[in-house]
């Protein structure tokens, strides 16, 4: 078994765990694997592994992988960077789902980008610190934001996501981002998805219902320095 074959079984069996231990069937967990940073022959080995769902962050770089990895079945690439409108249309083109959603303007460029193409499915990023800088909708804004989104119907809302915020334990910035999550679900019920959890916090997530992890490091191994 390679170390990569290794670290893809071992989390795994700790995602399988957490499920078990929250009375959650796995099955009902897309484990996906970042692959930010690292090149395009990492993504055809985790597809050789079995793994369909990758992550993304920057536009250049999905773009690029996607376009090398055009011949391998089945690939799922989710975006999870911060997205600004004027790239809205490469990221529409080659992602599956969007994850970052955080404004109008972003919702309006993916929509006008894919009038032609399938249902984009998205999810809308919650901000779970207080610092407006960070990526995310504020919690105030959940309801305005996902009401606009439902009127664009090039798009399907799926829910929400979110990145833990530092200095305060995941399990609580959880719980809020559960009770947002089931927010957007009144107002839509094919809002059943909450991508939440990485390296760090994936079993916390898991304990509040998160149906999408983004899991990079524990899988891939460190990452090599950014471009
Ligand atoms: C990089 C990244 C991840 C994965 O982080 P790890 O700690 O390496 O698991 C998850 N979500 C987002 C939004 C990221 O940018």
């Amino acid at each position: 078994m390679t170390d990569l074959a290794a670290r893809l079984a071992d989390v795994d069996a700790r995602l399988a765990a957490a499920a078990r231990e929250a009375g959650r069937d796995p099955a009902d967990i897309t484990r996906i694997v970042v692959t930010k940073f690292h090149p395009a022959s990492l993504v055809r080995e985790l597809h050789g592994l079995g793994v369909r769902d990758v992550g993304e962050n920057r536009q250049q770089e999905l773009t690029a992988k996607a376009d090398d990895c055009a011949d391998l079945d089945g690939v799922r690439w989710h975006f999870i960077g911060q997205l600004q409108s004027k790239k809205a249309a490469a990221v529409r083109r080659a992602a599956t789902v969007v994850h970052s959603v955080d404004r109008p303007k972003v919702a309006d460029a993916l929509h006008a980008a894919g009038e032609e193409l399938p249902v984009l499915d998205v999810l809308m990023q919650v901000n779970l610190t207080d610092d407006p800088g960070r990526g995310g909708v504020a919690p105030e804004g959940i309801e305005s934001l996902a009401e606009h989104i439902l009127g664009l119907d090039s798009l399907r809302l799926r829910g929400v996501m979110a990145v833990a915020p530092l200095g305060e334990p995941p399990a609580e910035a959880f719980e809020r981002l559960a009770g947002y999550a089931d927010r957007v679900y009144r107002m839509s019920p094919q809002a059943t998805w909450l991508s939440a959890g990485m390296t760090g916090d994936f079993a916390e997530a898991i304990a509040v219902g998160a149906t999408h992890l983004r899991i990079g490091t524990a899988i891939t191994g460190a990452r090599p320095d950014r471009a």
